[in-house]
């Protein structure tokens, strides 16, 4: 998989320019990029000014028509944001401040940087908290920023929950009640013509689980590392099997970003990889041809996202559409670039030449 890191964006981290994750201080304009101090944020300003103050003013937009809404004399001694959760938008008075806050996601946007996507999300959660039944249309985007955010098994939950809700339910009580689903069973939940944003992010988060599953597999050149460095100690006896152990699961940790993987003590051990890794390919595939089928043009578009991403927005859209397509890869792109090896996963699968990768 090395050819693909090259491939690769890594979501930024803690200062923008230096990474340091300790002491930051946060920017005051868009109060979502933090700093190591003066300099650095002197030294980004260039680059981070128009963003920042898009930020700023779309929050100021939100607060503003949060302040408009509370004192509406509609809610005359009726906090919105106490007794109407579930049900802004549907009440005619929320909507500006619903539209304020799509604005500002949008806004947030802008910034490519972890604790943006975080700030992303929280708006789109907020959005979804106050209207589950989602007339904004945010939930297209969660999934994506919950990969890019290494979050998987909450992305998993939340694909779930949306794919298997029942549309005549109570939003409010079932709001996001799916928790710790498990990311190896089958995907016959997904219905036909449905969320293909929601597919194209499943996929991609059982492509990186297969990719973080193989680098396991792949770790038996540790092992041999773990007893040279107990010689290099001085130790001439073979170091004891649990020392061994502990030091094969401490690089297997290091080695995997997935949330899911990590809390999976007999995956990180090395056992039952195969039978994962079987079962994966399997619903890959599957999911593969249900995505071409609702939609022909995505996998095309992945073999060279530039191009369609290039003809810029997408509008109003009709199912199976070139539009549609669009939307989805712009909603889903950074999160394919971000994944390593995920791109050169797709597009052997694509060119049907996954046996040469894998
Ligand atoms: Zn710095
Ligand atoms: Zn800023």
């Amino acid at each position: 998989m090395s050819d693909s890191e090259a491939e690769t964006l890594l979501l930024p981290t803690g200062c923008p320019l230096c990474e340091k994750a300790e002491h930051l201080r946060r920017c005051s304009g868009c109060r979502i990029l933090q700093y190591c101090g003066q300099d650095h944020q002197r030294q980004h300003w260039p680059e981070h000014k128009s963003a920042c103050n898009g930020v700023r003013q779309a929050r100021k937009s939100v607060e503003a028509s949060k302040q408009a809404l509370i004192n509406n004399p509609v809610f005359k001694d009726d906090d919105p944001f106490v007794n109407h959760i579930g049900n802004f938008w549907k009440i005619r008075e929320t909507r500006p401040y619903m539209t304020e806050m799509s604005k500002f996601s949008q806004k947030i946007r802008m910034i490519r940087h972890a604790d943006a996507v975080q700030a992303e999300l929280d708006t789109y959660m907020e959005i979804l908290r106050l209207c589950p039944g989602d007339n904004m249309g945010v939930r297209g985007s969660v999934p994506g920023a919950l990969l890019r955010l290494n979050r998987d098994q909450d992305c998993y939950d939340f694909i779930k929950w949306y794919e298997t809700l029942d549309w005549n339910s109570d939003y409010v009580t079932n709001f996001l009640n799916i928790k710790n689903a498990d990311v190896f069973e089958p995907v016959d939940f997904v219905r036909k013509n449905f969320g293909l944003t929601q597919r194209v992010c499943l996929i991609l988060l059982k492509i990186k689980l297969l990719i973080e599953i193989l680098k396991l597999q792949n770790m038996d050149g540790y092992l041999d590392q773990a007893k040279a460095d107990y010689q290099a100690n001085g130790d001439k006896e073979a170091p004891p099997p649990e020392l061994l152990n502990a030091y094969l699961k401490e690089h297997r940790n290091k080695a995997i970003t997935s949330q899911a993987l990590r809390a999976r003590d007999d995956l990180v051990n090395g056992q039952e990889l195969s039978n994962q890794i079987d079962t994966l390919k399997k619903q890959i595939d599957e999911l593969y041809d249900i995505i071409d089928e609702q939609n022909k043009h995505m996998w095309p578009a992945m073999s060279n996202p530039e191009e369609a991403l290039n003809r810029g927005p997408a509008g109003a859209f009709m199912l199976g559409s070139d539009e549609e397509m669009r939307i989805t890869l712009n909603e889903t792109i950074l999160a394919w670039l971000e994944t390593p090896g995920a791109i050169q996963f797709i597009n052997f699968k694509i060119h049907g030449r996954l046996d040469e990768l894998l």
